[in-house]
């Protein structure tokens, strides 16, 4: 699987993404794609790495450098996804700031069912407006102007890929290695989408001791028919080209089966319903079963249940204190386009996540002070510094986010699944946190 890098740290992305503790692994340079799922300013999303809208274009000068005359390529070296006016967004802010660069970008845009397509060269003037029934209803009807822009001098001429109206969804958008990204719409508050990665089923297998010695004992009539010197550089033609090969002797050698199921994970960037409304469509359908879930859980309150729970009053005043009330944090989080644990928890059951990871918390909800990279279950993985007291503090609401998205994501489960999940935990995300998902078993 391609390696993914999930940022949302505004015009600090660039920065974050090198810093030694988040050791994102990635070098700015070697960046191919960019998934963005909304263009609001504040907090884009993006996958295979995720900056905010406005860092966007900075992020792009770094990664492909500056030139004075524009790199012509006939093939793009990074790739954009994103609703529609990512292109207008690049053309312009590439147009103002005089910026030519080394090698050549295309945008692709995601195009709800009305929306009409930004050409590759636009003229006149580029008005329409929303309409769309998986928009939300304070969306639809407003109209949206685009600048009008010619293509940047870098520009390949991008796909307009439009919904598929059918599943809700615009399906295998883009391969990478063994794994399709697909995207679906979800709720916030403008046009916004979140993404699926599948990766194929792969064999669990090698070719067998027995085989690879059949291969070694046709070694001499390799060479007398096909001059193949190493018999064993035909293994790739087997094992990654799958091709069945019919060896001098008349033995066979069989690709392995494909046994191990592909791993599925599901992105999701800014929301308060990543079903949108739509039933067996959509998200749910697309994300059903993923083995991670990644989910966004801005806000955050105590039920009285939740205070019962608290391992003592003073721990259940901490929280209260530090959390909203209960009647605030939920309306707040629907105005504002993001979700609750009640949210995410059960849109995790409702797709029957294996794993979830919840993450996007508000300002007031800052991340412990740490240097580890697994998820947090102890005060010891904390950074015993000056902010140490602060850290603890911290630490205690992410575990009381994580229990109740964790109670809301195992209640919406179904028996069979639950049965399976044991206490298991949703996981709250921080700068530098490494979600390991292992391979499937066959
Ligand atoms: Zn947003």
């Amino acid at each position: 699987m391609p390696r993914l890098t999930r940022s949302d740290c505004g015009e600090g992305t660039q920065r974050q993404l090198i810093l030694p503790h988040v050791q994102a692994g990635v070098k700015l340079s070697n960046i191919r794609t960019i998934l963005i799922t909304h263009l609001h300013p504040d907090r884009t999303c993006v996958c295979v790495l995720i900056p905010d809208i406005l860092g966007l274009t900075p992020l792009i000068f770094s990664m492909m450098g500056l030139s004075s005359a524009p790199g012509k390529d006939d093939r793009p070296r990074l790739e954009l996804v994103g609703p529609l006016g990512l292109r207008a967004f690049l053309r312009t802010t590439l147009s103002i700031t005089y910026a030519t660069l080394n090698s050549c970008f295309v945008v692709h845009e995601l195009l709800w069912p009305s929306q009409p397509a930004y050409p590759h060269h636009p003229s006149g003037s580029f008005i329409y407006t929303e309409e769309d029934i998986y928009l939300p209803p304070d969306v639809r009807g407003q109209t949206r102007t685009l600048p009008c822009m010619p293509p940047h001098a870098n520009e390949l001429p991008g796909r307009d890929i439009r919904m598929d109206e059918s599943t809700g969804t615009w399906p295998q958008i883009l391969q990478l290695g063994n794994v399709w990204i697909s995207a679906a719409p979800i709720t916030h508050r403008c046009p916004t989408v979140g993404y699926v990665f599948e990766e194929a089923p792969t064999a669990s297998k090698s070719v067998s001791p027995r085989d690879l010695a059949i291969l070694d004992s046709n070694a001499e009539a390799l060479f007398d028919l096909y001059q193949i010197r190493h018999p064993r550089s035909l293994l790739s033609r087997v094992l990654k080209a799958r091709e069945t090969l019919t060896l001098p002797d008349g033995h066979v050698l069989v690709p392995p089966p494909l046994d191990r199921p592909g791993r599925k994970l599901c992105i999701l960037g800014d929301t308060s319903d990543a079903t949108a409304g739509l039933e067996d469509k959509g998200m749910l359908a697309l994300a059903r079963d993923a083995d991670l879930l990644v989910h966004e859980c801005t806000y955050a309150y105590m039920r009285e249940k939740d205070v019962l729970a608290a391992p003592s009053p003073e721990h259940a005043q901490l929280l209260q204190q530090l959390l909203l009330a209960e009647g605030e944090a939920e309306p707040r989080a629907l105005s504002r386009g993001h979700s609750v644990p009640r949210i995410a928890g059960s849109f995790a059951g409702l797709i029957r996540a294996r794993h979830v990871v919840f993450n996007h918390f508000s300002a007031r909800l800052p991340a412990p002070h740490t240097m580890s990279h697994a998820p947090l279950t102890s005060t010891d993985q904390l950074r015993p510094d000056a902010r140490l007291a602060e850290s603890e503090q911290w630490f205690h609401v992410m575990r009381e986010i994580e229990r109740q998205v964790t109670e809301f994501w195992h209640a919406s489960l179904p028996e069979d699944v639950r049965a399976h999940m044991g206490d298991r935990r949703a996981v709250a995300a921080y700068d530098g946190l490494a979600y390991i998902l292992p391979p499937l078993s066959p």
